[in-house]
């Protein structure tokens, strides 16, 4: 199998993120997008956003309709920080497939170099770098193992819904209705 991998906070997930993970996938010839919401910072503060159990189950509904598309609960499961050479580690194990596609989006790929343990993620898997045409050149010590994709943003964001919601407008059409009917249910953003 491969895996492809798609961490965030999805606070909450949108159809960007669902937009991108299928043209993603069938670029890749990948055979499943496993969606991983961060943990939420623990000194940050919370106002204005939603709790890990709640992204995670908007995540969960997100992708529910999708043949392949799941949602790990990996990292918001996990005490203390999170760092992605362990989540790699630990997808290896639970799923044992025969490659992992790690997605991130440009801004990140520029600062790869100063994550923990850089060399040991790169062994792990193929790092894969969502960057648009706008994007600046990424200079990091690792850009030759990176596979560069051309990809459009679409025209949505999380802070934009978060926004929306709390200003008491609709986010028809920029989520999933379930995701949508989980953020009235719950009072989120609000
Ligand atoms: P926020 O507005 O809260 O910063 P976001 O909408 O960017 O959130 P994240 O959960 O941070 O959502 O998304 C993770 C990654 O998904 C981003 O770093 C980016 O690479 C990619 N992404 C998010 N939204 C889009 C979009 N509309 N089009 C293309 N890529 C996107």
């Amino acid at each position: 199998m491969k895996l492809a991998i798609f961490g965030g906070m999805f606070d909450p997930p949108h159809f960007g993120h669902l937009t991108l993970a299928e043209r993603t996938l069938s670029i890749l010839k990948a055979d499943r997008m496993l969606f991983v919401p961060a943990a939420s910072h623990p000194m940050k503060s919370e106002v204005g956003h939603s709790n890990a159990q709640d992204r995670f189950a908007m995540t969960s509904l997100a992708v529910k309709d999708h043949p392949l598309f799941s949602v790990s609960d990996i990292e918001i499961n996990r005490p203390g920080v999170s760092y992605t050479v362990d989540t790699l580690e630990e997808i290896r194990k639970q799923y044992n497939p025969e490659t992992i596609f790690l997605c991130i989006g440009a801004d990140n790929a520029a600062s790869f170099h100063k994550w923990h343990r850089p060399e040991r993620i790169v062994e792990l898997c193929n790092i894969v770098v969502w960057k648009r045409s706008s994007d600046l050149v990424i200079t990091s010590l690792f850009t030759d193992q990176m596979i560069m994709l051309d990809t459009p943003l679409i025209d949505v964001s999380s802070t934009q819904i978060r926004q929306l919601v709390h200003s008491g407008k609709s986010i028809e059409g920029l989520v999933p209705d379930a995701v949508r009917e989980y953020i009235v249910e719950h009072s989120l953003y609000r």
